[in-house]
């Protein structure tokens, strides 16, 4: 049986980025502070289904506390 320990992959919680866009999103808690960033492919999936308009950032929640995290900028990597 196979077993998944993705609490080994904390501080990239996601698949590996190269095989996707370049292009990641940072996050800003309005309320404790903590920064996250988030992949393009992500926000595309968290955006999925929802009611965007183009442009439009899906809610990230704080991994700290929770909050609705704040969209700053966009960078490649
Ligand atoms: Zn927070």
């Amino acid at each position: 049986m196979k077993e998944k320990n993705w609490q080994e992959n904390m501080d990239i919680p996601f698949h590996s980025p190269e095989e996707t866009d370049k292009e990641w999103y940072k996050f800003e808690c309005p309320k404790c502070g903590e920064e996250d960033e988030v992949p393009g492919y992500v926000i595309d999936e968290f955006a999925m289904g929802k009611d965007l308009k183009e442009g439009e950032m899906p809610g990230v929640a704080c991994p700290e506390c929770g909050a609705e995290m704040k969209f700053k900028y966009t960078f490649e990597r």
